[in-house]
């Protein structure tokens, strides 16, 4: 899909995103609640059609990978066991003048919070001598299980979905008689009570992530960290991703998480600069060992082949469905002029465009309107379709471009005459005269659903 016209800033998206109610501040009427947002009817489409998507890649077009459920409150000895509570922590620093906090590797990043130094990085108020020293904040939120609020009751909401992975080896081992290398891959909302949240979806407090946690022998992992590695970057190629906009990070040892051996971030160029919005990481066998050290149960696997007893290394691909969603919106919303008018388009693989169809009476008479709704009631069976009647077919276009659907049907005079309708295409905004009959079929084909 060639991506023509400008790059929007981050300030057209928010605003388009509001705008066309794709995704809004939570609570708005009360003011808003800092970082947190709300998902509208186009919104919630596209993410779940991105979720759902690659559900479908993980768990029906693989056969070594099931999927499961967790709950999002687990028993607070996994997040001990996991180094999560004495180590899943951030750098905080207070200026010491505004008073505003900060995360000290994101000083480059962030605005000094005093009026007086408006648009100033905060770095320089660091060098300036202006911050407190920087001291550990743990990320997970805490809440009380249970009427009373003590001691015993804490439990936190989970910072990542892995951890309900780990904690179900067996559950899905076992009945699903999986041998390995086999997968468990999982789709749920996270929690981190992040120091600065901030630049829209990217990073919030409440978020969701889809991840998968490949199990292999120790001596396959590297291999298996190759495959997972192209087989993710690969995947949002074929999305439409600009090639160009993504690129791999190998984590320097300084930067690896205690657990990893090895490991990549997916990045994508955002208006404000590179970031990581997946993670492909090579977790050795230190998730497995450790709950098995903690619970004692024997979380090994034994090859019945081989007569070999291990814990199996695993290798984990984990991505944010918000962020995802941010690259689709980043990448796909263009500014470009035609004929000397401008249209805003969001150039969307249509397999995770919110609306597939809209459907359009010419004009409001004439028994077009009947027509239109009888081929829109029947794509309806399959597809999301959006009905519109109002206003000039031009401007009916531009909104159904504006929001990515990929396709426009005219029923108009000659529809009456003939059963033909006009197919209108997102991208080249060419028109196409084909039979109503076999319009379900014709976007399917091309909607590759
Ligand atoms: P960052 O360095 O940006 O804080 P991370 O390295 O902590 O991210 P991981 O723990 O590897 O992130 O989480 C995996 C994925 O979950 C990320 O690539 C991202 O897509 C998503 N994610 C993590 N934190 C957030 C957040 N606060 N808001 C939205 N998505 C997030």
């Amino acid at each position: 899909m060639a991506k023509k016209g400008t790059d929007p800033t981050m300030d057209k998206i928010v605003s388009l995103c509001k705008r066309r109610g794709l995704v809004v501040q939570s609570s708005e009427i009360y003011g808003g609640l800092n970082s947190c947002w709300d998902y509208g009817p186009l919104g919630v489409e596209l993410k779940r059609n991105i979720k759902d998507h690659w559900w479908t890649t993980m768990t029906h077009r693989r056969a070594d990978i099931d999927g499961i459920d967790a709950a999002i409150l687990m028993h607070p000895k996994v997040w001990e066991t996991s180094g999560h509570v004495s180590g899943f922590t951030d750098p905080l620093v207070d200026c010491k003048e505004c008073k505003a906090r900060f995360r000290l590797d994101q000083l480059d990043e962030s605005e000094c919070g005093s009026p007086a130094y408006k648009g100033r990085k905060a770095s320089k108020c660091h060098e300036d001598g202006k911050f407190t020293e920087a001291r550990q904040f743990n990320l997970m939120f805490k809440t009380f299980m249970g009427p009373v609020e003590d001691g015993a009751s804490v439990v936190f909401l989970r910072p990542e979905t892995a951890q309900g992975i780990y904690v179900n080896f067996l559950n899905v081992q076992g009945p699903m008689r999986r041998k390995i290398p086999f997968g468990i891959a999982q789709i749920g909302k996270a929690f981190r009570n992040e120091i600065s949240p901030g630049n829209f979806i990217f990073r919030t407090r409440e978020f969701e992530q889809m991840e998968m946690q490949f199990f292999v022998h120790p001596s396959e992992d590297d291999k298996w960290l190759m495959h997972w590695r192209e087989a993710r970057m690969q995947w949002y190629l074929d999305l439409g991703i600009r090639e160009e906009k993504l690129r791999f990070h190998q984590h320097t040892p300084e930067e690896l998480a205690h657990y990893a051996k090895d490991a990549y971030d997916i990045e994508y160029e955002f208006p404000f600069g590179w970031k990581e919005f997946e993670g492909i990481h090579n977790r050795t066998d230190f998730d497995l060992s450790r709950h098995k050290e903690a619970s004692g149960v024997d979380l090994t696997y034994y090859n019945d082949e081989t007569k070999e007893r291990y814990v199996p290394y695993i290798i984990e691909t984990s991505a944010g469905a918000d962020r995802s969603a941010l690259v689709c919106l980043v990448d796909g919303f263009r500014e470009e002029e035609v004929k000397g008018e401008k249209r805003t388009v969001f150039r969307l693989d249509p397999r995770i465009a919110p609306i597939k169809g809209a459907v359009f009476p010419l004009v409001n008479r004439d028994g077009m309107p009947e027509l239109a709704h009888t081929i829109d009631n029947d794509l309806r069976t399959k597809f999301k379709t959006f009905y519109d009647d109002k206003g000039a077919v031009g401007r009916r276009y531009r909104r159904q471009d504006e929001i990515g659907t990929p396709y426009c049907v005219t029923v108009d005079s000659q529809t009456l005459e003939d059963q033909t309708v006009t197919i209108r295409d997102r991208d080249t905004m060419e028109q196409d005269r084909i039979p109503m009959d076999g319009l379900k079929q014709w976007l399917g084909e091309r909607l590759g659903l």
